[in-house]
């Protein structure tokens, strides 16, 4: 069998990764640029497999058991399993009502009012109203080292990994998409996999197809090293809108949310993540906000920012399975704020597409034709904000 990926982010890199694992044959990894050159290396690679829905808490579950075994078997990569602590507002209203279903899957959690989280990590400003849903499994991803060491493990593995070759479309034989075309060359393959992230949007335009999905511009900052040991979970703070993490060096990483951001229109292909940037005033005003969560080593001075795109489907959900009315062709994408946590799964489950027809959880919720078209036009019609998007949908973007 011959499978084409394109797209050298984290799902690209899994799906490819997993390809090899399971020996399917010929795997080639087209990419625009450099590996890493879209969203992922701008993550900030926290995970959590605390999720609103059935699907997406046993993907995750998944997730971890891989970055556990990608850890161990991936030089240079190390997945730092500090526990991801998710901060509520209101007593965890919204978060309690899942607790069921994490019990039912074997999820594991600990709910950890202001005295324990204080007593855990006494670095962290906890307010006394707190609330936190524990993640003991969970933590954080380097996203640098992460692709860095995938992309030199799939060498070795044997996939062909072409960089700096565009694919420009998919030949057809009827209405079996038969490779994919680059200036260069017809790359032919009997599967395709479309990782490419919000860039797809675009591409598979070709099929007379619009994912239903809308894009954002989102940042995230790493500090100085500072002088006191960071010991910290990975934290998705909701209440503050932001998430901080322990990062290399003895540093801190933070990422913000910015509700009143519009969202922008799906990027051509020539266009590069390094095109956007953050408005000064929100950067200042945010970063001063949320680097009082850890006070003692506050106020921080900031060494990297990272700007990338964030890709929402119509119902928050990803979109992952075949694409509608063309054959040989698997889509993923649409991995909201939490792309780089659901990557090792979202991987194996295209890979699982693309060899076998089905997949081994059901993933129907994912499925790329689950929309009603009229809906889904309202939607790519519509011009929102993040906050109204996340309004609408309850959704608070978990990594
Ligand atoms: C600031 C920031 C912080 C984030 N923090 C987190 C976090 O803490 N946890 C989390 O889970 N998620 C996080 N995310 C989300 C996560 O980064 C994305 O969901 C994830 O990286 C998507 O992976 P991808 O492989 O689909 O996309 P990408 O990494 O963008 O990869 C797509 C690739 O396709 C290539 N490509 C595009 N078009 C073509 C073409 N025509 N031919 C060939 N190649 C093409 C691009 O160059 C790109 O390299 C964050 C995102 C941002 C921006």
């Amino acid at each position: 069998m011959r499978i084409a990926v394109v797209g050298g982010g984290v799902i690209g890199l899994s799906t490819a990764f997993h390809l090899a694992d399971r020996n399917a044959g010929t795997v080639i990894l087209v990419e625009k640029g450099p590996i890493g050159d879209g969203s992922s290396s701008r993550a900030g690679g926290i995970i959590t497999g605390l999720m609103g829905t059935e699907t997406a808490v046993r993907a995750r579950k998944i997730s971890l058991a891989l970055f556990q075994r990608f850890s161990r078997e991936v030089d240079g990569y190390t997945f730092h399993d500090v526990g991801t602590l998710n901060l509520a507002a209101d007593q965890g209203a919204g978060r309690v009502e899942m607790l069921p279903l994490y019990d039912r899957l074997d999820a594991p959690y600990e709910i950890l009012d202001a005295d324990e989280m204080r007593r855990r990590w006494p670095l962290m400003a906890v307010p006394d109203d707190a609330w936190g849903l524990y993640d003991p499994i969970a933590g954080y991803s380097e996203p640098d080292e992460y692709v860095a060491a995938m992309a030199a493990h799939l060498r070795k593995l044997g996939v062909e990994i072409r960089e700096f070759e565009p694919v420009l479309g998919f030949p057809m034989q009827g209405d079996r998409v038969i490779g994919v075309r680059t200036a260069a060359e017809t790359i032919e393959a009997d599967v395709v996999v479309c990782a490419s992230h919000v860039w797809s949007i675009r591409l598979l335009e070709q099929f007379g197809w619009r994912m239903p999905s809308k894009v954002f511009v989102h940042q995230r900052y790493v500090s100085t090293p500072v002088p006191k040991p960071v010991i910290l979970p990975a934290v998705n703070d909701h209440p503050r809108r932001g998430y901080y993490r322990p990062a290399f060096g003895n540093r801190v990483l933070i990422g913000i949310e910015t509700p009143d951001r519009e969202e922008v229109p799906p990027p051509e292909r020539d266009l590069h993540l390094s095109r956007f940037s953050v408005d000064p005033d929100i950067r200042e005003r945010e970063l001063n906000r949320l680097q009082y969560v850890v006070p003692d080593v506050a106020p921080l001075s900031w060494e990297i920012e990272k700007v990338g795109l964030l890709a929402y489907s119509a119902d928050g959900e990803p979109i992952l399975g075949p694409a509608p009315g063309v054959r040989g062709l698997i889509c993923a994408g649409c991995f909201h704020s939490g792309g780089f946590a659901y990557n090792p799964s979202a991987g194996l489950l295209a890979a699982e597409w693309a060899m076998d027809g089905r997949t081994s959880i059901d993933i129907g919720s994912f499925a790329p034709d689950r929309f009603d078209p009229q809906q889904a036009r309202a939607f790519i019609d519509s011009r929102i904000r993040h906050s109204e998007y996340q309004h609408a949908l309850h959704a608070g973007g978990r990594h």
